[in-house]
């Protein structure tokens, strides 16, 4: 621990020497914050000319002065705001959402084997899971769990189905609760209420909503679409469903159960794996205070950081991105709670990831592979639409055509245990000098020649990254090697749940429509130089928000991403971007050519071949006997300074940044030397002449210094200003600026 602190100080010392960083790396906000923000825009609300399933509405009064909402825990009565803050635009994302609707056939669920009935469930569009219903002493209309996997712990578990009739001359419907349909728990399903007899939704005076026996009392709504407040809905023919690909009628699959007890499979988000002792325990000692949420953790993370950057630098290696990037990157994974119920087992108000934390441990041949390791149930914390996927995957029952398969409208939490690697191993020149053959690619499972390999194809079968909600990345092709758009099987915000119902993007919904609550927002972009941080490829590699139209002076924006989608400029080093392009695609024999919105297009840019446990993401890799250590199992860490030494000699190149600097007249410059070599140090001026040679001979293995007197081989005083040095040594070359001040 001494070591650690006094490494942190020193790296505090270098941080307020070296300033000047240009990069502007920030993380975009969290939902739970967009939640509090102004919508920013005004409203006109619009009747829908039919009621239709699956539409997206809120309900407005016969005064048209307030509109229907949930409170801010979602369940427990409904009740009414005042319109005109929405209309006005001073209304906030949280005002919207919590107003806004979907109404699904009663018989959605189940449309392979049952028809549309004209009847409704109403379903909060912040909690998919639960429906509107109605308290039995007060008659207030009340949102309850429909389906969650806590619905059967609650005192009632019950809905209402509604009938909508216009109210003739009006552009306003009354809102029938035309039969109820209750928990019942012996046989864990829904039972219609026989004894229910119709009643109407009345706003009273007093500001509450009821339901009412006579139907001269029931209110006339508007049900306006709510796609002109926040537009949630990929239309048919637009770019996330380019082929107009109609909504499939199949049934949702069941979750997964226990083949055992025929119980959910699913585990209560308290019994989360992440959060359990055997998770801690897991984790080696060293690196244990860096797990959770508090100040304690953050600054401890902090200092294991600094101390991996020094290693790095003491091997003749360099942290890829800058500390304040992984920070950056890791305060925003765990700064992610759930603002929505569209998980299976998710809490409200909880964290979606549970830990973010720096590993550091060196293979058996001695190699150094430091990691960022992430603990996360890979959900996204706002809602997610699945309802409306045109084409969701299919339960691929071998033998069974699609229309025969159950399909994935639904999601559960996961335990995913993700590793970014920190050191920079390089990036390739060709997409081939990656070697995929160990995990396969879409390419050799599409059984394309080698000379067909490109970006789209030759990449993993799997998971290829993080965004910065905790949610993985898959590349923007599906694994028949069709763009997830081009399928129509991705939600408005770029995301799907596969087989095993989990989630993950394959597109960039902010590109596609803008809306406010993606996974990064226009918001973010204001007062900034650069795109918000949205990800980081498995590779390292970090994956920034697109460069928008409306911001064309910030940092890098004329530099052409090439064809992995990435580019360099100023201080970010290497990164990806987020961006549109226009695309191609066939089916059958018609072609289509539409706005492909990518948000990480799939192939590595960066060197995997070194890489240990290259796409492992469970958390079996804690009893990997070979990747345990870089997921940071107990007794593996090997976080002290010390470790890095071979007998006392350094095993790698390393120059350090001179010191002091600015200096006058003498600096000292410190370098490593792993072996025996002849070594070159040199100062060149501005304009890249040299002025002076300090070193050139063979020197032996260890640690070295040299001065430089601020005189040229001539030995006269140059003038003050930036200066260059650089050292090479056999394959190992450095350069570093100083400052000469007189
Ligand atoms: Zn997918
Ligand atoms: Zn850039």
């Amino acid at each position: 621990m001494y070591n650690l602190k006094l490494r942190f100080l020193l790296n505090s010392i270098t941080v307020i020497m070296c300033t000047g960083f240009a990069a502007d790396v920030y993380a975009p906000k969290p939902f739970k914050t967009i939640m509090t923000n102004p919508l920013g825009k005004e409203w006109t609300p619009s009747s829908v000319s039919t009621i239709e399933n699956r539409s997206h509405v809120v309900f407005i009064d016969n005064t048209e002065s307030y509109i229907l909402q949930v409170g801010t825990n979602i369940m427990g009565s409904l009740s009414v705001q005042d319109l005109n803050p929405l209309k006005e635009g001073t209304g906030t994302y949280s005002d919207a959402l919590r107003s806004m609707f979907q109404i699904l056939d009663l018989n959605t669920s189940s449309l392979a084997n049952d028809n549309l009935t004209g009847t409704y469930t109403i379903h909060p569009e912040l909690a998919s899971y639960y429906a509107v219903d109605v308290d039995a002493e007060s008659l207030n209309l009340t949102v309850r769990d429909k389906s969650s996997y806590y619905h059967a712990d609650q005192d009632v578990s019950a809905y209402i189905s509604f009938t909508f009739t216009n109210v003739v001359g009006t552009s306003g419907y009354t809102l029938e609760a035309s039969s109820r349909y209750i928990y019942n728990f012996s046989t864990d399903t829904y039972e219609q209420d026989n004894n229910w007899s119709s009643l109407w939704v009345v706003l009273n005076s007093d500001g509450t909503v009821t339901l009412e026996e006579n139907l001269n009392d029931a209110t006339a709504w508007t049900i306006a679409n709510s796609r002109d407040l926040i537009d949630v809905v990929a239309d048919l023919g637009s770019d996330f469903n380019p082929q107009s690909t109609s909504w499939q009628t199949n049934n949702f699959a069941a979750y997964p159960t226990d083949a055992n007890t025929g119980e959910p499979s699913a585990w209560d988000y308290n019994d989360s794996p992440l959060k359990t002792n055997q998770f801690y325990s897991n984790v080696d000692d060293d690196y244990q205070n860096q797990l959770g949420h508090s100040d304690e953790a953050n600054s401890t993370a902090s200092a294991v950081l600094n101390v991996i950057e020094q290693n790095l630098i003491d091997l003749g290696y360099t942290l890829r991105y800058s500390t304040d990037t992984y920070l950056t990157f890791r305060n925003a994974l765990l700064d992610n709670n759930f603002a929505s119920i569209d998980m299976y087992n998710s809490v409200l108000g909880e964290r979606t990831v549970e830990h973010v934390y720096f590993t550091s441990a060196y293979g058996d041949d001695g190699e150094y592979h430091p990691f960022m390791v992430i603990a996360t149930h890979n959900a996204p914390s706002g809602p997610q639409f699945l309802i409306d996927v045109a084409r969701p995957p299919g339960d691929g029952t071998p033998g069974t055509s699609y229309d025969e398969q159950t399909i994935t409208r639904n999601a559960i939490l996961e335990q995913k245990l993700i590793k970014i690697p920190l050191r920079d191993y390089g990036l390739v020149d060709n997409l081939t000098d990656n070697d995929l053959s160990e995990f396969g690619s879409l390419a050799s499972d599409q059984n394309l020649a080698i000379s067909d390999y490109n970006v789209d194809n030759y990449t993993s079968t799997s998971s290829i990254g993080i965004a910065v909600d905790g949610v993985i990345m898959y590349p923007s092709s599906n694994n028949v090697l069709v763009y997830a758009t081009f399928a129509a099987e991705i939600t408005s915000t770029g995301i799907h749940v596969g087989r095993g119902m989990g989630f993950h993007y394959h597109a960039d919904g902010y590109a596609f429509n803008q809306n406010g609550i993606n996974l990064y927002n226009r918001d973010d972009y204001v007062g900034r130089s650069h795109p918000p941080i949205i990800g980081f490829v498995f590779d390292g590699i970090a994956l920034f928000g697109k460069h928008d139209e409306d911001y064309i002076g910030m940092d890098g924006y004329s530099e052409i991403l090439d064809d992995f989608g990435g580019h360099s400029h100023g201080d970010y080093g290497y990164h990806h971007h987020a961006f549109s392009s226009s695309a191609t695609q066939s089916q059958g024999t018609d072609t289509y050519t539409y706005t492909q919105n990518f948000l990480q297009r799939g192939a590595f840019k960066g060197q995997i071949n070194e890489i240990p446990g290259f796409l492992e993401v469970s958390t079996n890799q804690f009893m990997n006997d070979e990747i345990k250590r870089y997921v940071g199992a107990s007794g593996t860490s090997q976080l002290e300074i010390g470790d890095n030494s071979n007998n006392g000699l350094p095993v790698g190149f390393a120059m350090y940044p001179n010191f002091p600097n600015p200096f006058n007249p003498i600096t000292q410059i410190r370098y490593n030397l792993p072996k025996d070599n002849l070594v070159n140090i040199s100062i060149y001026d501005i304009q890249g002449r040299k002025i002076r040679t300090l070193i050139d001979k063979n020197q032996s293995v260890g640690f070295h210094s040299c001065y430089w007197d601020s005189k040229n081989d001539l030995g006269a005083g140059v003038a003050a200003g930036m200066y260059i040095y650089s050292i090479q040594t056999g394959e190992f070359k450095a350069t570093k600026k100083m400052v000469l001040l007189r």
